[in-house]
């Protein structure tokens, strides 16, 4: 299965300038995740632009 880059595109909300990691979502995943985060689609887009991608920024902004 290739890669469907172009079509994530299209429904990736992340704000952050320049990474190269936009809509190689496997990509994205791995690398937050590596670090105690998600990316930021998990994110309401206020909070997505705090570029906080913490767990525990997520559940306070799910109000988990
Ligand atoms: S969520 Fe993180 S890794 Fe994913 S595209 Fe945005 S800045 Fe890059």
């Amino acid at each position: 299965m290739d890669c469907q880059k172009e079509s994530n595109m299209e429904n990736c909300i992340c704000s952050y300038p320049g990474c190269s990691r936009k809509g190689v979502c496997c990509e994205c995943l791995t690398y937050h995740l590596q670090s105690k985060q998600l990316p930021g689609c998990c994110f309401p887009s206020a909070v997505e632009k705090t570029y906080d991608r913490s767990f525990k920024a997520f559940a306070k902004a799910w109000g988990l």
